[in-house]
This record gives structure tokens, C-alpha cells and sequence, in this order.
């Protein structure tokens, strides 16, 4: 049986402004790296052969159904705005509706230049796709919303970086669509109304059916943000590049580029290369996905009938979000340190440990999976500044059902550790996949013990940190 996906476009059906229709470029000797059959099998894919999928997720076969294009977008880089930014090397390949009835975007990345390329080659290198396979994953198997990873080829052609000639690969992605802030903002840009209704409707379709005006359309964007911020900090992740282009609608995590996981807690921990002054810290990730949301509310204004009652309503909105991000942060990380349901009064707990966990260098990970086995204070530098924390946290457990169990369900055993992450990727240029391969199934069973994993679960030795991490598109 050949390859076959069901297409069932919609986005190829919004006005020609929205994107530029293009065939992803051929790649020279595409081999297939991993294929995610179980993804495949929700999406109703029939695989086929390797082959037949390494042509089709290279690019150098568009399949039946296809309507390739590259997405129109602006967007807030760092801050500043760029009024055209777009897919610079992706091509959405089309739409399927999964076996749960969601529409899902099936996408390239890294599959030749397009009109929004700038400078750039189109192509990616083999490093970010195993990365973004990897993380994205694992993303998902914490139960934290994001695209997925359906593919990953090899093209059997170099690309050129800084470093030299590095393989040159390419990863498909499946999002519940890959509409973003900057989707919104590119046509408010343009001061084109009319698109920017059409935009609209195919958001409320696509994403909110429920949703009836703007202003409800911002507070669903603004509660799914919240949550997934909230998720993003209960496992030690930074995104990296939280620019509006890369904030979707949807509420799921999207383009993973110089993306990591603390390892010894530090709230103003930045890994990102580009990021010098710190804005997409850990802890900076609150502020920021506020900021990104009142750049969307701003975008929303011109759909609003009265603009001064659009500002009041949206700036409500907005102002609403940091208590939200709050309500959410305190829920996940209650059940961390196994309360179900905590209230306000366990904030000064859950931070008091926090703040013992920076100054005692604990890793994150480790340290919250350790609450629930009783070997927590080995984590600290000084395990006494634990011992003095953990009487008020027995204290307040006496009072509540199950804490381990809350406990073992909210505290992975298993991350991506960035040192890892690094290992794996040195390890497939040479040509060795086994430590991706490893790194893909034990980190879809995160939080099971996996004893013969032992070794993934080991925070790096002090040669082995990862001090930074590199767009390194
Ligand atoms: P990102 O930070 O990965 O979200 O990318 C920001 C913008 O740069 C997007 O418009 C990308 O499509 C574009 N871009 C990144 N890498 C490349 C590349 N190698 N070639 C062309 N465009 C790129
Ligand atoms: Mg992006």
C-alpha cells in the first residue's frame, strides 16, 4: 500500500493575500530518520513504505491532496516589529481531520526557500529537527499542548552554518494550525479589515465555535496562554523566542528553536544565544506572554464596532491575565508538591521551596520527582535548608487525600535534558541515531520509572552543562 493522507484543506481556501502557494524544493537523497506511526495512525495516514515516505516528508513528492503554501505573517521580534515575516522555510502541506474530529495543519520545515526566505537558505540543519523532534514529543507526553513531530528525513545535501557544512534535514510538523499573533498582526499592519474579518472567521471556526465577539475570542486566547505558560514553568521549560510570530492562537506550543530545560532551578535562567538581555527568561515568560497578548488584543481592535469600547474591554481583558497566569501557576505546582487543590495560603510554601532550591542549586527535575520518595533534601547543596522546609510541607499534607499519587502524576521522572539533547545530536552527525531513537521512546513515558533509563534522568556533570543554546536555524 502506498503513502496516502487525507487532505481536507481549508486554509488554501482563504484569499490568495494569506499566503504564497509553492512547491516545497526537492531534496537530492532523502532518507527517512523516524517516522511516527502512532501520530500517523490518529492523523488516518497510511504510512507505505520508508521510500515512498521519505519523498513525500523531504518534499520531493507532493502528495495527492496537497496544496503547499507558505502562511503570511508579522510579527514582534525581540520587541520590534517586522510587518512581514511569513514562512521563510516551511511549506503547510494541507489539513487532515484526525480521529477525534480536530483539524490538524501537516507541515515542512526546512523545505526550500520561499518569498519570505530574507536572506535565509530555506533549508535546516540536522541538529533543530532532531531537537524540535525530541522536545516536541516529549511536550506532548508531559500533557502540555504543542505541535507534533510526524517526520524526520534526512535530505542527503549539506547546509551551510557558521560552523561549516552540517547535514541538512527536514522535520513535519502537525499543529492544530499554525496561526499565530502575528497572523492577526499582519493584516492590522495592512489596515486591511476586511482580511482580517475573514482571518477571524476562520479562527473562530477552525479553533472557537463557542466563541461569539473579539473580545471573547482574546479571553479564550488569554485562559489557553495562561494554562500553557503555567505548564511551560511546571517542567523547567524556556522557550527561547517568544515572539508574537511564535505565540499561537490555539494555545499549543510551536517553533522550537534555541528551546531548553533548566537544570539547577534559577528563575532568571536564559539559554538562548540571541536572547542577551534576558527577555525570554524562565520566570520573564509571564511578562512576556501577557505583552504578546495585548499585541494580539491591539490587532483585534479594528473588528470591533466602537473602538474606545474595544480598547476598554480588551485592556480588562489583558489586565485580567497575570491573576490567571497566577491561578494556574498555583494549581501546578500545588499538585508538585502533592496538593491537589491548593489555595493562596500555600504560595509562601511552594516559593519558600523554590527559593531554598536556587540558593541550594537543586535540579528542578530531580528535586520535585524526589518529594514523592522521601530523597528531596540529597538534591541540596545544604539538605538542612530542605530539612527546615520540609516540616511546614508535612504539616500541611496531613491534611490532604493521596499526595504521592498527585505527586508521581505531576512530577516528571524524565525531560529533555539539554545535555542530552546535545549528545544525541553530536551523536547523529557522526551518524549514530540509537541515542535519538533511546531519547524518543523513554521520553514518551515520562513520568514512568524506567529503571535501564537511570542514566537520562542524571543532571550533566559540570564538562557536560550546556551554558547556551543556538537558534542555530
Ligand atoms: P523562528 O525564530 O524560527 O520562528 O524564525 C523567524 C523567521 O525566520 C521565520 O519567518 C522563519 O521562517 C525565518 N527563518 C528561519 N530560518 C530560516 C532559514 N534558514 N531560511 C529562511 N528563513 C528562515
Ligand atoms: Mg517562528
Amino acid at each position: 500500500m502506498s503513502l496516502h493522507i487525507p487532505f481536507d484543506n481549508s486554509y488554501a481556501r482563504l484569499p490568495g493575500k494569506f499566503y504564497a502557494r509553492l512547491n516545497p524544493t526537492p531534496a537530492k537523497d532523502p532518507h527517512l530518520i523516524r517516522f511516527n506511526t502512532e501520530l500517523a495512525d490518529e492523523l488516518g495516514i497510511t504510512p507505505g513504505e520508508p521510500d515512498d515516505a521519505a519523498q513525500v516528508f523531504s518534499g520531493n513528492r507532493v502528495p495527492d491532496g496537497s496544496e503547499p503554501l507558505a502562511q503570511a505573517y508579522a510579527g514582534h521580534q525581540f520587541g520590534g516589529f517586522s510587518p512581514q515575516l511569513g514562512d521563510g522555510r516551511a511549506n503547510l502541506l494541507g489539513e487532515v481531520v484526525d480521529a477525534a474530529g480536530n483539524r490538524r495543519d501537516i507541515q515542512l520545515k526546512g523545505s526550500g526557500p520561499t518569498p519570505w526566505s530574507r536572506m535565509g537558505d530555506g533549508r535546516a540543519w540536522l541538529g533543530p529537527v532532531l531537537r524540535e523532534y525530541v522536545v516536541s514529543e516529549a511536550m506532548h507526553a508531559l500533557g502540555i499542548p504543542t505541535s507534533r513531530a510526524l517526520a524526520a528525513v534526512a535530505t542527503g545535501e549539506p547546509v551551510y552554518r557558521e560552523s561549516g557544512a552540517l547535514p541538512g534535514a527536514v522535520l513535519t510538523r502537525v499543529a492544530a494550525s499554525h496561526i499565530r499573533v502575528g497572523t492577526f498582526q499582519y493584516f492590522a499592519a495592512r489596515r486591511d479589515t476586511e482580511a482580517l474579518q475573514t482571518l477571524y472567521d476562520h479562527v473562530i471556526d477552525r479553533h472557537f465555535p463557542e466563541v461569539h465577539n473579539p473580545t471573547d475570542l482574546l479571553r479564550r486566547v488569554i485562559d489557553k496562554q495562561a494554562r500553557l505558560i503555567a505548564q511551560w514553568l511546571s517542567v523547567g521549560f524556556i522557550h527561547g523566542v517568544m515572539n508574537t510570530d511564535n505565540t499561537t492562537l490555539s494555545g499549543e506550543t510551536i517553533d522550537y528553536g534555541p528551546c531548553a530545560f533548566v537544570d539547577t532551578y534559577d528563575p532568571q535562567t536564559v539559554y538562548s544565544s540571541i536572547d542577551a538581555h534576558g527577555r525570554y527568561a524562565y520566570d520573564n515568560q509571564v511578562k512576556i506572554i501577557v505583552w504578546n497578548m495585548a499585541q494580539l488584543a491591539t490587532s483585534l481592535v479594528p473588528l470591533m464596532p466602537d473602538t474606545e469600547e474595544a480598547v476598554e474591554a480588551f485592556t480588562e481583558a489583558v489586565h485580567a491575565m497575570p491573576e490567571r497566569i497566577g491561578a494556574e501557576w498555583l494549581a501546578t505546582f500545588g499538585r508538585k508538591i502533592g496538593l491537589a487543590a491548593a489555595t493562596p495560603e500555600d504560595t509562601a510554601l511552594i516559593n519558600d521551596l523554590l527559593t531554598r532550591m536556587t540558593r541550594e542549586r537543586a535540579d528542578f527535575t530531580n528535586t520535585f520527582r524526589a518529594l514523592g520518595t522521601g530523597k528531596a533534601r540529597d538534591q541540596f547543596t545544604d539538605p538542612a535548608s530542605f530539612d527546615a522546609w520540609e516540616t511546614g510541607w508535612r504539616k500541611r499534607l496531613e491534611a490532604v487525600d493521596d499526595p504521592e499519587g498527585v505527586m508521581a502524576a505531576a512530577n516528571p521522572a524524565f525531560i529533555p535534558r539539554n545535555h542530552r539533547v546535545e549528545q544525541m545530536i553530536q551523536a547523529a552527525v557522526e551518524g549514530d541515531y540509537a541515542p535519538f531513537h533511546r531519547l524518543v521512546e523513554v521520553l514518551m513515558r515520562p513520568y514512568e520509572a524506567q529503571p535501564e533509563a537511570a542514566d537520562l534522568q542524571r543532571p550533566p556533570e559540570p564538562s557536560e552543562v550546556v551554558q547556551q543554546t543556538f537558534c542555530g536555524t
